[in-house]
């Protein structure tokens, strides 16, 4: 059976006809990151996920597997080693999403770094984290910082720092995780929403009533024990297990803006200061830059975040004062996202004050809660919780496995074996007629599951003329049959990130996107209007700024 909604009756039969050991609620990195430990260590788990996958704060983040260099001022150096020493083994486990990036760190006259501080800021940000020599940050005149990127002001520069980070695809990650899950027996479902738990009469929670909201189908998920790991939902479900005590969420808004590369070209990736003790990056990205984030605590839908006006002009602000020729306008904005972080309330606490650091909640009734955290240590926080599962189904499970272990797509033993197999996948690629850029863009994505889709091209060239419609189809048929794809914005969100980096071209294909998508899922027309018009106000939503 694959990882598709074509199969969706089957999976959603075997969650509930099936006893299992552990239950997560939530398929976003930390959800995925649980259920694919549980799984490889034997366990027999199952996972939901109310919308698609990385639909929460999973698919809106800065896209960095980094070590928090920022946590280095507050003190955090434990949250730091930890991390930051993760960095590596993400990226060795996944080389196709996550890739090595040099980060620069301007330092200016009277700014809240020094020279000093931050030469040793980052190499103590080096040393903590285990990076290799030849990898370390190196501190440059302000001439070579100008070098490495013209477009910084020059007045009160005094130097900069280039350091070593990471970059990937948040969602994508989750995706890789997911299906690997997938692949060693865990049963994962999206559009599948926890909506009451069940009780045993010593009152411990023994599974959950839940709705399919593709079928409107209500079910019930017997498991042992219950993980709730909704990200910045986890306290509506220890309000609904009545456990809401002691510690609570705060959430924080975090917002990115994207522009067309010609309009903020930056040479070099940066981390910068506003002056407002907040820091900020731009990252450049193919054809476009993106730079964030926010950081500002939030009470409204946690459904629906929004990029407002404020926060748009807060960093159009901040990026026109660090790189003074560019100008930017609203009207540059192509595109923008906004998540929530799911910190946890310290009292006294400005929002960008609060530790990044993950917690778990026990409650009476055997609930497991973990908020908190960063994707870059999603790892590390889905062992402890798997431990703590064992523990309490009091079974030997072994010790976690994850580390060494390949995420889908991303099974190269090291560097020349990525290397080598981008070349053969070019290779194949020329064979069938595909653009190079479309292959590495494509291997970047899927890293070795590129090869599904270019066999999906050979297949069905001989019934499509028009190409870039053949690569779409190609690439929309692996997404169906292999990575859960139900709804247009499934694909061209959180597959694909189009709505982030390609909006604007991708907004003139929504119509055909969704017939094709609609067409290979049997979705009926009224379904698929709806999903139509669903996904082209996602797309209206990212440029609204109200
Ligand atoms: C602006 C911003 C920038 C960030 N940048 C970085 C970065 O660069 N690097 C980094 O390492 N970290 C970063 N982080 C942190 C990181 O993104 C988060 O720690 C991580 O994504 C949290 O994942 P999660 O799985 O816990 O939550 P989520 O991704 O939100 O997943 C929770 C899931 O639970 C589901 N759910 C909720 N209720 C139910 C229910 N009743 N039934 C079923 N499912 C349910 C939701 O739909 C959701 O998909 C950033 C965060 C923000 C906000």
């Amino acid at each position: 059976m694959n990882f598709s909604n074509l199969h969706r009756k089957n999976i959603a039969e075997q969650l509930t006809s099936k006893q299992f050991d552990l239950l997560v609620i939530g398929g976003g990195i930390t959800g995925c990151g649980i259920a694919l430990d549980a799984a490889l260590r034997g366990m027999k788990v199952a996972l939901i996920e109310k919308n698609d996958f990385a639909s929460g704060t999973s698919s809106r983040s800065t896209k960095l597997i980094h070590g928090g260099l920022r946590y280095l001022k507050q003190l955090e150096v434990k949250l730091v080693h930890d991390v930051g020493s993760e960095r590596a083994i993400v990226h060795r486990n996944a080389r196709h999403v996550v890739i090595p990036e040099k980060m620069l760190l301007p330092i200016v006259q009277d700014g809240s770094l020094g020279k000093n501080s931050s030469s040793l800021g980052l190499l103590v940000y080096d040393l903590l984290a285990g990076v290799k020599k030849d990898e370390r940050r190196k501190m440059l005149n302000k001439h070579d910082t100008l070098k490495a990127e013209p477009l910084l002001a020059t007045e009160k520069l005094v130097g900069g720092g280039l350091y070593f980070e990471y970059r990937t695809d948040d969602s994508r990650l989750t995706i890789e995780i997911a299906k690997s899950a997938f692949d060693n027996e865990a049963t994962l479902l999206n559009y599948t929403e926890s909506k009451s738990f069940i009780y045993n009469d010593v009152k411990k929670i023994v599974g959950v009533k839940a709705l399919d909201k593709l079928s409107n189908n209500e079910f019930e998920i017997r498991a042992t024990t219950v993980v709730n790991a909704c990200g910045p939902w986890v306290d509506l479900l220890r309000k609904e297990d009545n456990s809401l005590k002691g510690k609570r969420l705060l959430l924080t808004k975090g917002v990115h803006l994207v522009f067309p590369y010609e309009k903020l070209p930056l040479q070099q990736a940066a981390y910068f200061d506003v002056g407002d003790g907040r820091m900020i990056f731009a990252i450049p990205r193919n054809n476009i830059t993106y730079a964030g984030t926010t950081d500002t605590v939030y009470n409204q839908s946690i459904d629906k975040p929004q990029c407002s006006k404020e926060d748009a002009e807060y960093l159009l602000k901040a990026i026109n004062t660090i790189f003074p020729t560019v100008s930017l306008k609203k009207e540059d904005i192509v595109s923008s996202w906004a998540g929530l972080r799911p910190l946890i309330y310290e009292e006294g606490k400005s929002a960008s004050e609060v530790s990044r650091k993950d917690e778990v909640m026990i409650s009476d009734s055997g609930l497991i809660s973990i908020a908190g955290g960063k994707l870059t240590g999603y790892r590390l926080m889905a062992s402890k919780i798997v431990d703590l599962v064992a523990k309490k189904l009091n079974k030997d499970f072994g010790t976690c496995k994850t580390k060494n272990f390949r995420l889908s797509g991303g099974e190269f033993s090291n560097e020349v074996d990525f290397l080598k197999a981008l070349e053969l996948f070019l290779e194949r690629g020329r064979k069938a007629m595909v653009p190079s850029e479309k292959v590495r863009e494509w291997f970047f994505r899927y890293g070795k599951n590129v090869s599904f889709i270019l066999d999906n091209v050979i297949q069905l060239r001989a019934t499509n003329t028009d190409t870039q419609q053949l690569f779409d189809i190609a690439e929309l048929h692996y997404c169906i049959a292999h990575e859960m794809v139900a709804h247009p914005a499934d694909f061209l969100i959180r597959r694909t990130g189009k709505i982030f980096f390609d909006r604007v071209n991708t907004e003139k294909q929504l119509d055909s996107l969704n017939s094709l998508l609609s067409q290979q899922l049997q979705i009926e027309s009224s379904s698929s209007q709806k999903n139509l018009a669903e996904v082209k106000e996602e797309f209206e939503a990212a440029v609204l700024f109200e």
